[in-house]
């Protein structure tokens, strides 16, 4: 295919030097003002032509990617009707997030959030034998989820544009083939994408499968919370994430608990009174000199099956309700401040796990202080002195939100935070729908066996939002080159008579040269077409002005080190590929 040239004052590639007020993350505001895109509705944009050729970049990569993998594309429709979603039980477990309505014959349908489905009734209908297996499908495909809080931009739309692929193995080891196989395609597609990011160990959530990791991109703006190792390869959800220090505190807290029960070590447990305490901070000052919130208990309760479950945890620590719901076997939420006086008879402020009237759930770094205060379970009294094995017991078991500094749960090394945006993510679904759906196929001894199966999604028009979170500076975008919606901008700012004609033939040899080409020929000042040339975020800029052009010579800007160099204008051509191969070798 010839690269494509274009010229500026005749073409919808809008900029703007200001950003609507509701932009506040820097991949929205530039997005706006590079006009990649505009927004129609909450959570709804269209894109335009700049936008449109960087994700159709996106999309080269993606397939080529997987297509060397021996996927292959589908595209299944974007309406679905409801039988399908009813035989999973999704129909009404997708909540409001779903968007159903129903056909002039009254027939009931929604608007696609996903297509396990869809995608489990093909190989229902189309696969037969273990003889065709695996099979893996795919689709760059509109989807639509009614979001509560729409926000930045392509970040987080209601429609937004999905790769979804899905795999059919004959057993779970060829599954993890599969998950393996598509392990590596992302890996390679988020590095042509310019991308830093990590592979993730993620919680499985509602999708229910046995293996899936999130392939994260760091950035400041990212919704979730990720703990990385500087020294292994360990990356985990904060959500899921454990510490170095379970184990070890785990029989730190044996210890004190023996040293405390030795005779003359620790006083005995005291109780005093706290009143109008409701909270951990009024506690700690309630109780004065002596007591901070990394040596006293928070004590946090929640009902399970009709019973109230303590968690205790050190004072400055966070529970980690994902963990929590495994420990327990069932998602729980925290009691209302109602609730835990209904369940235990006292305020939550005077929470503690010294006779608690149900199972006691004990963080390992809360069970290894010495000697620590907690509430009484009776309103407006604490108790002081109180050692664990001693005073009060329970089941050790990691329950807090892993911190930086805390060890590698690996090799011990110092966890660092870092903020990422979910960019796609893998999961071995196993017999889920097959099961549901009766989705079958044949073994080599003629038994019928449900597919095992795994699904890996990929935020197709999020990747916009989160490349130019990763890639802008003050003055607008800097495009990979993998993904740029143009090779090179020419700009000419001179009004000599020969400009239009040396600006054409670079053009030409450019394009010879398999690179697209941007021409600012718009009748504007200098400054303003270098303020959107920076703004665009096109790889190389090449300037022909008046002393230039004299002593026929071009100049040529790299975007990304502002770097400037004088060059022939009869090597311009040549220079600029070199330039942009060595860019796109940095990518892979
Ligand atoms: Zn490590």
């Amino acid at each position: 295919m010839r690269p494509t040239l274009t010229r500026l004052s005749k073409s919808l590639l809008p900029s703007l030097r200001e950003a609507p007020k509701d932009a506040q993350l820097p991949s929205h505001a530039l997005s706006i003002r590079a006009g990649l895109i505009r927004q129609v509705g909450a959570g709804l944009y269209e894109l335009l032509p700049m936008g449109r050729k960087v994700l159709r970049h996106i999309e080269t990569i993606v397939r080529e990617e997987l297509d060397a993998e021996g996927a292959q594309e589908i595209l299944m429709p974007g309406v679905l009707p409801a039988e399908y979603l009813r035989e999973s039980g999704r129909w009404e477990s997708f909540g409001d997030v779903l968007c159903r309505f129903k056909d002039r014959k009254g027939a009931d349908l929604a608007l696609s959030p996903t297509h396990e489905e869809i995608v489990t009734d093909i190989a229902r209908r189309e696969l037969r034998s273990y003889r065709q297996l695996p099979v893996m499908l795919y689709q760059v495909q509109t989807k639509f989820r009614d979001e509560p809080r729409p926000r930045g931009g392509l970040l987080r739309g209601r429609e937004f544009i999905m790769k979804d692929a899905y795999s059919f193995d004959v057993d779970e080891a060829a599954a993890l083939q599969s998950y393996e196989r598509m392990r590596k395609a992302y890996t390679r597609i988020f590095t042509r994408l310019g991308l830093d990011f990590r592979v993730v160990d993620a919680d499985s959530g509602a999708m229910g499968g046995s293996r899936s990791a999130e392939f994260q991109i760091l950035a400041r703006s990212g919704e979730d919370k990720l703990v990385t190792c500087s020294a292994c390869a360990y990356a985990a959800n904060a959500e899921v994430a454990t510490s170095g220090t379970a184990e070890a505190s785990a029989a730190a807290s044996a210890t004190a608990a023996t040293a405390a029960t030795g005779p003359g070590s620790i006083p005995a447990m005291t109780r005093v009174a706290t009143p109008g305490v409701t909270d951990m901070q009024s506690a700690i000052a309630a109780l004065g000199e002596g007591h901070t919130l990394d040596n006293a208990l928070k004590t946090l309760v929640v009902e399970h099956q009709g019973k109230p479950v303590a968690l205790v945890l050190r004072g400055d620590h966070e529970l980690n309700l994902v963990k929590l719901s495994t420990v327990l076997g069932a998602p729980v939420a925290l009691a209302s401040r109602e609730r835990v006086q209904a369940l235990v008879g006292a305020n939550p402020g005077s929470i503690g796990p010294v006779n608690f009237p149900g199972r006691v759930i004990v963080d390992p770094q809360a069970a290894a202080l010495a000697h620590t205060s907690c509430g009484a379970n009776e309103t407006d009294a604490h108790l002081v002195h109180v050692v664990y094995g001693r005073d009060y017991e329970g089941e050790i078991t990691d329950i807090r939100m892993v911190e930086a500094g805390d060890p590698c749960p690996r090799c011990g090394a110092s966890l660092s935070e870092h903020r990422g945006i979910e960019g796609g993510h893998i999961f071995v679904l196993g017999t889920h729908y097959s099961k549901k759906m009766s989705a079958h196929f044949t073994d080599e001894n003629g038994e019928e066996l449900p597919f095992v199966m795994g699904c890996y999604g990929i935020g197709m028009t999020r990747l916009i939002a989160a490349i130019i979170e990763q890639h802008h500076d003050a003055a607008g975008i800097r495009w990979p080159a993998s993904v740029a919606p143009f090779d090179v901008v020419l700009v000419p700012i001179s009004k000599r008579a020969e400009s239009e004609e040396v600006v054409t033939a670079l053009s030409e040899s450019l394009r010879e040269q398999g690179l697209s080409v941007l021409i600012d020929d718009r009748n504007e000042r200098p400054g303003v077409k270098f303020k959107d040339a920076e703004l665009f975020g096109i790889p190389l800029r090449v300037t022909l002005g008046d002393r230039g052009l004299e002593a026929g010579q071009a100049e040529v800007t790299e975007r990304r080190s502002g770097e400037t160099t004088a060059v022939a204008l009869g090597d311009a051509a040549a220079h600029l590929k070199r330039m942009h191969l060595g860019l796109m070798q940095g990518l892979e």
